[in-house]
């Protein structure tokens, strides 16, 4: 049976600043992850997404609340997590890559891991650096040993913040397949944030909307497609014409002109908008070459919920 790898409950976490209010930076967050379960962890800058993270990983205490591990008694954080933080502070900058996955696997206990340094040194193409000091790695680089400094540890629960940043277009491929891998293939329970939704559409079953410390939704990619019925369409006009009407009432966005015809794309919730829309083109005499359906994507799903952040569909 699957089992329960990461239990938050009732998270709380202030801020205390000097001659300020406080800042809350969750007010009250409960969440929680199965074994083997790739969740993604979004919400907009400022949201909690690290403050929880970190609370997760024991760098910081919340106020209140609890955070169970693979529903053991013993939640001491080093035992069962190991993270991957934003910035470049996961390494260290004077060993080289080889000290720092030693340095990482001895910090765990482990011994006798030098095959699985020498594979992970290989699986992220480091071998040839494995004797520089970190702080002479590229950054894709740095991030690559940061996170094989992570898997040296163990762990069965990963911690991954904006994973993929900074990261080239392979790079960062490369690391989107193989945090599949990591789930499918050897169980790993992964919790990631990241504001690139492209990466949170291909690695995460489900995500965790987060916003002022709070938790606004928390379901599968799937069903929030289906529970916000969000339409793309992108239109082809013939001509050159102004949008700044139709923009005032609709979401519109990437509309350019190019060869004669004016483009955009738009976010619609029902099918009256549709026609709305239609029937405005038609009122500014507006002609009209063709109306694609697009996928609805995470990005306007989250954008819907961070918006309206009246009401939570947790
Ligand atoms: P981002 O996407 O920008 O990284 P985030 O969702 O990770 O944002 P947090 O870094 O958790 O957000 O910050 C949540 C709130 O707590 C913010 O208002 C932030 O200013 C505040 N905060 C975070 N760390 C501290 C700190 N050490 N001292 C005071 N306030 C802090």
């Amino acid at each position: 049976m699957v089992s329960t790898a990461l239990e938050v409950n009732s998270l709380r976490k202030t801020y205390p600043l000097w001659r300020q209010e406080d800042v809350i930076a969750l007010q009250d967050v409960s969440f929680s992850v199965k074994e083997g379960e790739v969740v993604g962890l979004l919400g907009p800058n400022g949201a909690g997404k690290t403050t929880a993270i970190k609370c997760i990983c024991g760098l910081i205490t919340p106020d209140t609340g609890s955070i169970t591990f693979f529903e053991q008694n013993s939640n001491n954080p080093a035992e069962h997590v190991s993270a991957v933080l934003e910035g470049n502070r996961n390494i260290y900058w004077r060993l080289t890559a080889r000290e720092n996955l030693e340095f990482f696997a001895g910090l765990q206990g482990r011994s006798g891991v030098d095959p699985e340094i020498r594979s992970i040194l290989e699986r992220f193409s480091l071998n040839k650096k494995e004797n520089t000091p970190a702080r002479k790695l590229s950054r894709g680089m740095q991030q690559k040993l940061a996170l094989g400094c992570s898997l040296i540890r163990g762990t069965d629960l990963l911690l991954l913040d904006e994973p993929t940043l900074g990261l080239d277009v392979k790079t960062s491929r490369d690391l989107r397949r193989y945090i599949l891998k990591l789930a499918s293939k050897e169980g790993k329970t992964i919790l990631l944030s990241s504001h690139d939704m492209n990466v949170v559409e291909d690695v995460c079953e489900r995500v965790i909307i987060i916003n002022n410390g709070e938790v606004m939704a928390d379901d599968k990619v799937d069903n929030l497609k289906d529970l916000f019925n969000i339409h793309i369409y992108k239109f082809t006009l013939k001509g050159r014409y102004k949008l700044d009407d139709i923009e005032e009432n609709f979401d519109i966005s990437e509309s350019k002109y190019i060869n004669g015809k004016t483009r955009f794309k738009v976010a619609l919730k029902s099918s009256d908008s549709f026609y709305r829309l239609i029937d405005e083109l038609q009122k500014s005499e507006i002609r009209l070459e063709k109306v694609q359906n697009l996928d609805s994507h995470l990005e306007e799903i989250f954008m819907n919920i961070i918006e309206n952040d009246g009401g939570s569909v947790t």
